[in-house]
């Protein structure tokens, strides 16, 4: 069989059969990709630890007739941090859902795979999950062309937007009083989210804190949910975490 090698971040991975484990990978050169990796659950296998769910590794690949074999697999990090740690957890699971849900098979995203990276760097360390993970959530919006319209009302396109301003994930952002009306989907927001939302859709690095978390949750849930047509899986994990706190 020919192999050829891949650096991927494995967004889940799942048991199959007696020991071996079907992965969904995020490749930086060929996109997302689905690979079995056959022993690997078995104690002391080489490839255990690289194909765990939230790994960044180097897989060497062999092309079957169905589906691709990891063959070899060299860890690149592991984030520890991120595992020992449910609320970094959370946050990470979400953005590997929405990597598994938006980007196609076989379809290079070096910016997205990069971002992935930067965010799994970034929950790994001090700085705030939630403020990772909404900062990521629009940087991938932008890359995947779903970057909300934020300097001007979606719908009838007046730049001043007045001060009672709603998101609509089916408008493409945020829109006037007076379109809100026609918009069931449309959700009031307070100025500070408004205010958030544009500094986070601008920023080149996480903001160190947020006042209007909640409100901003509730925007990129809305838009995922308008773009995927469901809602995430892993969110509800999230919620149920942030209730508990
Ligand atoms: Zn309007």
């Amino acid at each position: 069989m020919p192999t050829y090698s891949v650096e991927a971040f494995v967004l889940r991975h799942r048991d199959l059969g007696e020991d071996d484990k079907l992965l969904s990978l995020f490749t930086r050169e060929h996109g997302r990709l689905s690979a079995i990796a056959r022993g690997a659950r078995k104690k002391n296998s080489p490839l255990g630890g690289s194909t765990d769910t939230l790994t960044f590794a180097r897989f060497m690949l062999a092309k079957g007739r169905r589906f691709e074999y990891v063959t070899q697999a060299q860890p690149l990090r592991t984030c520890l941090r991120v595992r020992g740690d449910l609320e970094r957890l959370a946050h990470a699971m979400v953005f590997a859902e929405l990597l598994e849900r938006t980007c196609g098979e076989e379809e290079p995203n070096e910016p997205a795979y990069s971002l992935a990276l930067l965010l799994m760097e970034l929950l790994d360390s001090e700085a705030a999950p939630a403020c990772v993970l909404l900062w990521a959530e629009l940087r991938l919006m932008g890359l995947l062309g779903y970057a909300p319209l934020l300097d001007q009302c979606a719908r009838c396109h007046r730049p001043d937007i007045g001060k009672k301003v709603h998101f609509s994930p089916s408008a493409g952002g945020l829109v006037c009083a007076p379109c809100a009306v026609h918009l069931r989907d449309r959700l009031p927001l307070p100025a500070v989210a408004v205010e958030e939302l544009r500094m986070l859709a601008r920023a080149t690095e996480p903001p160190e804190e947020l006042r209007a978390t909640g409100a901003l949750r509730r925007v990129t849930r809305a838009a995922w949910r308008h773009v995927l047509e469901s809602d995430l899986k892993s969110a509800q994990f999230l919620d149920e975490l942030s209730e508990r706190a």
